[in-house]
C-alpha cells in the first residue's frame, strides 16, 4: 500500500489539519458500519479509550471495576488512574479470557463496571458475562483493543456491550502509524459524553462541564487507517490461515505443548498463544527461537494483581491459579497477515527440534 499512503500522507500535510477534522469523521462514520454500532468516536490511543469510557460512565473513587487479571496493563491502569479500584477475576483455561464463575465472586456493592477483554483476538463470553454482570444492573465494557474485527454469534466485538473500546497501535489488526484508538456505543448520550471528553469536556468550545483529556485522534492516523479498513478482511483472513497451518503443523506432532483455539468462528487470531506442558522449557525454548532469528513474546510475564504497583490490592499470589499459571506457561509465536507459509514452518521445525 506504499504509494496511496503515501499519497494519502502528502494530502494531509497540505491540508494543514491535523487534528480531528473530515478524515477522522469519515473514518468514524466507516467504523460504526463496519463495527455495527450507531457511534464510534476517534481517540488517541486504546488506552485512552478505556479512561473515556470510564470517565464518560461516570466511574470514580470509591467505586471497583472487575477486570480480569491476565491482560495488557491498560486494562486495570485505566480504572487506577481515574481513582477507581481494579478488581481482578480469574480466566478461562482454554481462551483466557475473563471466567463468569470468577466475575460472579468479585462482584461486590461497590461494583461501577466490568471490563471484559477479548484476548488475543477471540471474543470473551460475552452472553455469560452480560448474565452475571447485567444481573446486578452493572455495564459492561469491552477490552476490544486485540479484536477489531472479531465476531461472537453474528455481532462484531466492541457491539455486544455497552461500550467498546479499541487500539490501533501498529501491531494490533487494525494497525496505525502511531497510536490511535476508538470507542464505541449504541448509547447517544454516552457517545457526546465521549466526545465532550476527549476535547477536555467542552461540548462547546472552552465551555467546560466536566473535566476531560486531550484523548484527540489525529488526522494523519485517520486517513492512513481509512484506506486499510476496507483490506482488514483479507488481512484477517491470513492470520487465520497462518494459525491453521501452525495447528496443522504443531498439532500432529505429538509435542508437549497445547495449541489455542484460533479456530472458534469469528477469531482475529491477533496473536497466535501456545502453551507449554513443562512451565521450565518456556524461557529457554524462547532463547533457542531467538538465537535462530525468530522473535516471540511472553504476553504476559505477571498477572496484574502480582504487579509490584497493585499487589498491595490482592489477592495474594495462588488466588487466581488459571491467571498465574498462564503467565508461566505461554508463549506467542510470530503471527502477521505478511508471514509466509515458509517462515511458520521455519517457527515450527525450530520448536520441534528444541523439544523432541
Ligand atoms: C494494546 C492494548 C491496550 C492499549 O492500547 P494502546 O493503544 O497501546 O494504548 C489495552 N488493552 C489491551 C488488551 C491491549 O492489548
Amino acid at each position: 500500500m506504499q504509494d496511496e499512503l503515501t499519497a494519502v500522507f502528502q494530502s494531509i500535510i497540505q491540508s494543514g489539519r491535523y487534528i480531528l477534522g473530515p478524515e477522522v469523521d469519515a473514518f468514524e462514520s466507516e467504523c460504526a458500519a463496519y463495527l455495527g454500532v450507531r457511534h464510534a468516536i476517534g481517540v488517541s490511543s486504546g488506552t485512552d479509550a478505556l479512561l473515556a469510557a470510564l470517565m464518560a460512565l461516570g466511574v470514580g473513587a470509591g467505586d471497583e471495576v472487575v477486570c480480569p487479571a491476565y491482560t495488557f496493563f491498560a486494562t486495570a491502569g485505566a480504572v487506577h488512574r481515574i481513582g477507581a479500584r481494579p478488581v481482578f477475576a480469574d480466566v478461562l483455561p482454554g481462551s483466557f479470557n475473563l471466567d463468569p464463575a470468577s466475575l460472579a465472586r468479585a462482584l461486590t456493592a461497590r461494583t461501577r463496571a466490568v471490563i471484559a477483554v477479548h484476548l488475543f483476538g477471540g471474543c470473551a463470553p460475552m452472553d455469560e458475562l452480560l448474565a452475571v454482570a447485567g444481573g446486578r444492573g452493572v455495564p459492561v465494557i469491552e477490552d476490544a483493543a486485540q479484536a477489531f474485527g472479531a465476531e461472537r454469534a453474528g455481532r462484531r466485538a466492541g457491539a455486544i456491550g455497552l461500550m467498546g473500546c479499541f487500539s490501533f497501535f501498529p501491531t494490533k489488526n487494525l494497525g496505525g502509524f502511531g497510536d490511535g484508538g476508538l470507542v464505541t456505543t449504541d448509547d447517544g448520550e454516552l457517545a457526546a459524553r465521549v466526545r465532550a471528553l476527549r476535547a477536555h469536556g467542552a461540548r462547546r468550545k472552552h465551555h467546560h462541564t466536566r473535566v476531560g483529556g486531550n484523548f484527540r485522534l489525529d488526522a494523519l492516523q485517520a486517513a492512513l487507517l481509512r484506506r486499510k479498513l476496507p483490506r482488514l478482511g483479507a488481512l484477517l483472513d491470513r492470520r487465520r490461515e497462518h494459525a491453521a497451518q501452525y495447528a496443522a503443523l504443531l498439532g500432529g506432532a505429538g509435542l508437549p505443548l497445547s495449541l489455542p483455539d484460533t479456530g472458534a468462528a469469528g477469531h482475529s487470531v491477533n496473536q497466535y498463544v501456545i502453551r507449554l506442558d513443562d512451565a521450565s522449557l518456556r524461557d529457554p525454548l524462547r532463547s533457542s527461537l531467538a538465537e535462530r532469528g525468530i522473535g516471540t513474546e511472553v504476553y504476559y510475564p505477571a498477572p496484574l494483581h502480582l504487579q509490584p504497583c497493585f499487589a498491595s490490592l490482592g489477592p495474594p499470589a495462588g488466588a487466581l491459579p488459571v491467571a498465574e499459571s498462564a503467565a508461566r506457561e505461554t508463549l506467542a509465536l510470530p503471527i502477521f497477515p505478511e508471514l509466509t507459509r515458509e517462515e511458520i514452518a521455519r517457527v515450527v521445525r525450530a520448536i520441534t527440534a528444541f523439544l523432541v
